[in-house]
């Protein structure tokens, strides 16, 4: 299997171009408009058919969820309903411009309303905003709403966030960017916060404290009423990172726990294509004495109208343009009208189940960094792989490819030394997850038998084992190395 890029033949063609193109216009005054060009361009003179068939070829070499089994963890590679598509697809979604009069986007409008409704009543808070893109801008403006109580209480003092040792590292970039700092809280043995390490960090300063629950090591931090009266009793507020959702829906609502604040990550936990940087969405839902800062303008419903309240005058301001990522929000709508309130349990109970499976499953054969029941996740280090055969974390997630397998996620959390964090999607059969389990059984094998096999892969891969840091500093993306003229 081998990509070619360069078909270009001279005197080859795929176009053919009017005779004349300007026809109204004469050789001078053509030239007197600058518009001709002095040489010809350096274009790939191919043929149609070469055009058509390489890019269809490269589209058949992108791996997705749609072609292969993703277990990336902390990410929740979901299958993506098709029904989704169609929807977000309806010229009423997709066709409607983001400046049309309100009474002719009653209902897009709805749908926004519905949607925070829904995930209102999933997680329990009093109001929720869709205009952040993503998790990462979920964090920050969940950190806005934080900064902007805290001045409203006379709080100025406050400027320290706690974040565990386990936290996303977008936990802590989100806490600089609002202008705070993070100080760093202590995993247990567990993996759970260490109580202890907590209370000897909780002072006046601190203004609040981001947890993931359950957190990047797949375990539900079971001290969490604790965690949230301690912060509380110094006035701080209690974030959720509810990046994994998709564990507890329909279980737990975290602000029973005392959670103030949360984003999700509707491209994970309701689906949606993600990855590669794609557009996703991360709404941040607050209990009832935080909404007054929420970004505005929001939807609202008087009188059988739908429309846009920006009668907010202590909000922290927009964070996207119109309504945000509207054709994501569709999406997760729809697939949450589609599974329903038992369906959405099901997915939860579903992907703790398979977890668990693999989990037990691979403790025969690999260390796994946290005992007991893990929720849709888990964390495999190779800590003693390294030691004793030289094997590191990258090198089992190159040779998984060679298997036709996504890698999971590799060094994450950055608490595990060597970490392989595994997350299946729900929705995967049985026999996809034994053959999963299978090759990395036989590439533990082989890290033991033969580890330079390991040490050179992939092997069967369009591109073998990359200079991951070269190839981002110096990215090659034309098909001829000198510019075009
Ligand atoms: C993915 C993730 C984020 C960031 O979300 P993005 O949508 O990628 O910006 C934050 N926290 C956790 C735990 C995550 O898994």
């Amino acid at each position: 299997m081998e990509v070619i890029f360069d078909y270009s033949v001279s005197g080859k063609s795929g176009y053919r171009l009017p005779q004349d193109p300007f026809p109204n216009m004469s050789f001078p005054e053509l030239e007197a408009a600058g518009i001709l060009r002095k040489e010809l361009p350096r274009l790939p003179e191919v043929s149609e058919m070469d055009v058509v068939r390489h890019y269809t070829h490269l589209s058949t070499l992108n791996y997705g969820v749609d072609t292969g089994y993703y277990p990336l963890g902390s990410c929740t590679m979901k299958y993506n309903p098709k029904i989704n598509e169609d929807v977000a697809a309806m010229p009423g979604f997709s066709g409607i411009h983001p400046l049309h009069v309100q009474e002719d986007s009653q209902g897009i409008l709805s749908v926004l309303y519905e949607l925070e409704k829904r995930l209102c009543q999933i997680f329990g808070f009093a109001a929720f905003t869709l205009q952040p893109a993503a998790g990462a801008q979920g964090e920050y403006t969940g950190l806005l709403i934080m900064k902007a109580y805290h001045r409203d209480q006379g709080n100025l003092h406050k400027d320290i966030i706690l974040v565990p040792d386990s936290s996303h590292g977008t936990n802590p970039a989100s806490v600089t960017c609002v202008g705070w700092q993070t100080v760093t809280v202590k995993s247990n043995a567990q993996g759970t916060v260490d109580l202890e390490d907590l209370r000897s960090k909780l002072s006046d300063r601190v203004a609040g404290i981001m947890l993931t629950n359950p957190n990047t090591l797949g375990v539900f931090e079971t001290d969490i009423l604790e965690i949230a009266r301690l912060v509380h009793e110094i006035d701080g507020l209690v974030y959720w990172d509810g990046a994994n959702g998709n564990a507890v829906m329909g279980y737990m609502k975290p602000a029973e726990y005392g959670f103030d604040i949360c984003h999700l990550n509707l491209h994970k936990t309701f689906s949606t294509p993600h990855g590669g940087g794609g557009p996703g969405a991360g709404p941040v839902g607050v209990i009832e004495k935080l909404i007054p800062y929420l970004p505005a303008p929001r939807v609202v419903f008087n009188e059988g109208v739908f429309s846009l309240d920006q009668a907010y005058p202590l909000s922290v301001g927009r964070l996207h343009s119109f309504f945000g990522n509207v054709g994501i929000l569709v999406r997760a709508y729809v697939y949450i009208c589609t599974l329903g309130a038992e369906g959405l349990k099901e997915a939860s109970e579903n992907a703790v189940l398979l977890a668990n499976y693999m989990k037990l499953r691979l403790s025969e054969h690999f260390d796994i960094a946290t005992q007991g029941l893990c929720k849709h996740e888990f964390v495999i280090s190779l800590k003693r792989e390294k030691k004793e055969h030289g094997i590191k974390a990258i090198d089992v997630a190159k040779r998984l490819m060679d298997f036709g397998f996504h890698p999971p996620t590799i060094y994450f959390p950055l608490n595990i030394p060597e970490a392989l964090m595994i997350e299946t999607p729900e929705t995967e059969t049985l026999e996809t997850i034994e053959s999963f389990i299978e090759a990395l059984i036989a590439i533990k094998t082989e890290c033991i038998e033969h580890p330079e096999i390991l040490h050179e892969a992939p092997h069967h891969k369009i591109i073998g084992r990359l200079d991951e840091v070269k190839a981002a500093k110096e990215p090659c993306l034309r098909y001829v190395l000198t510019p075009f003229l």
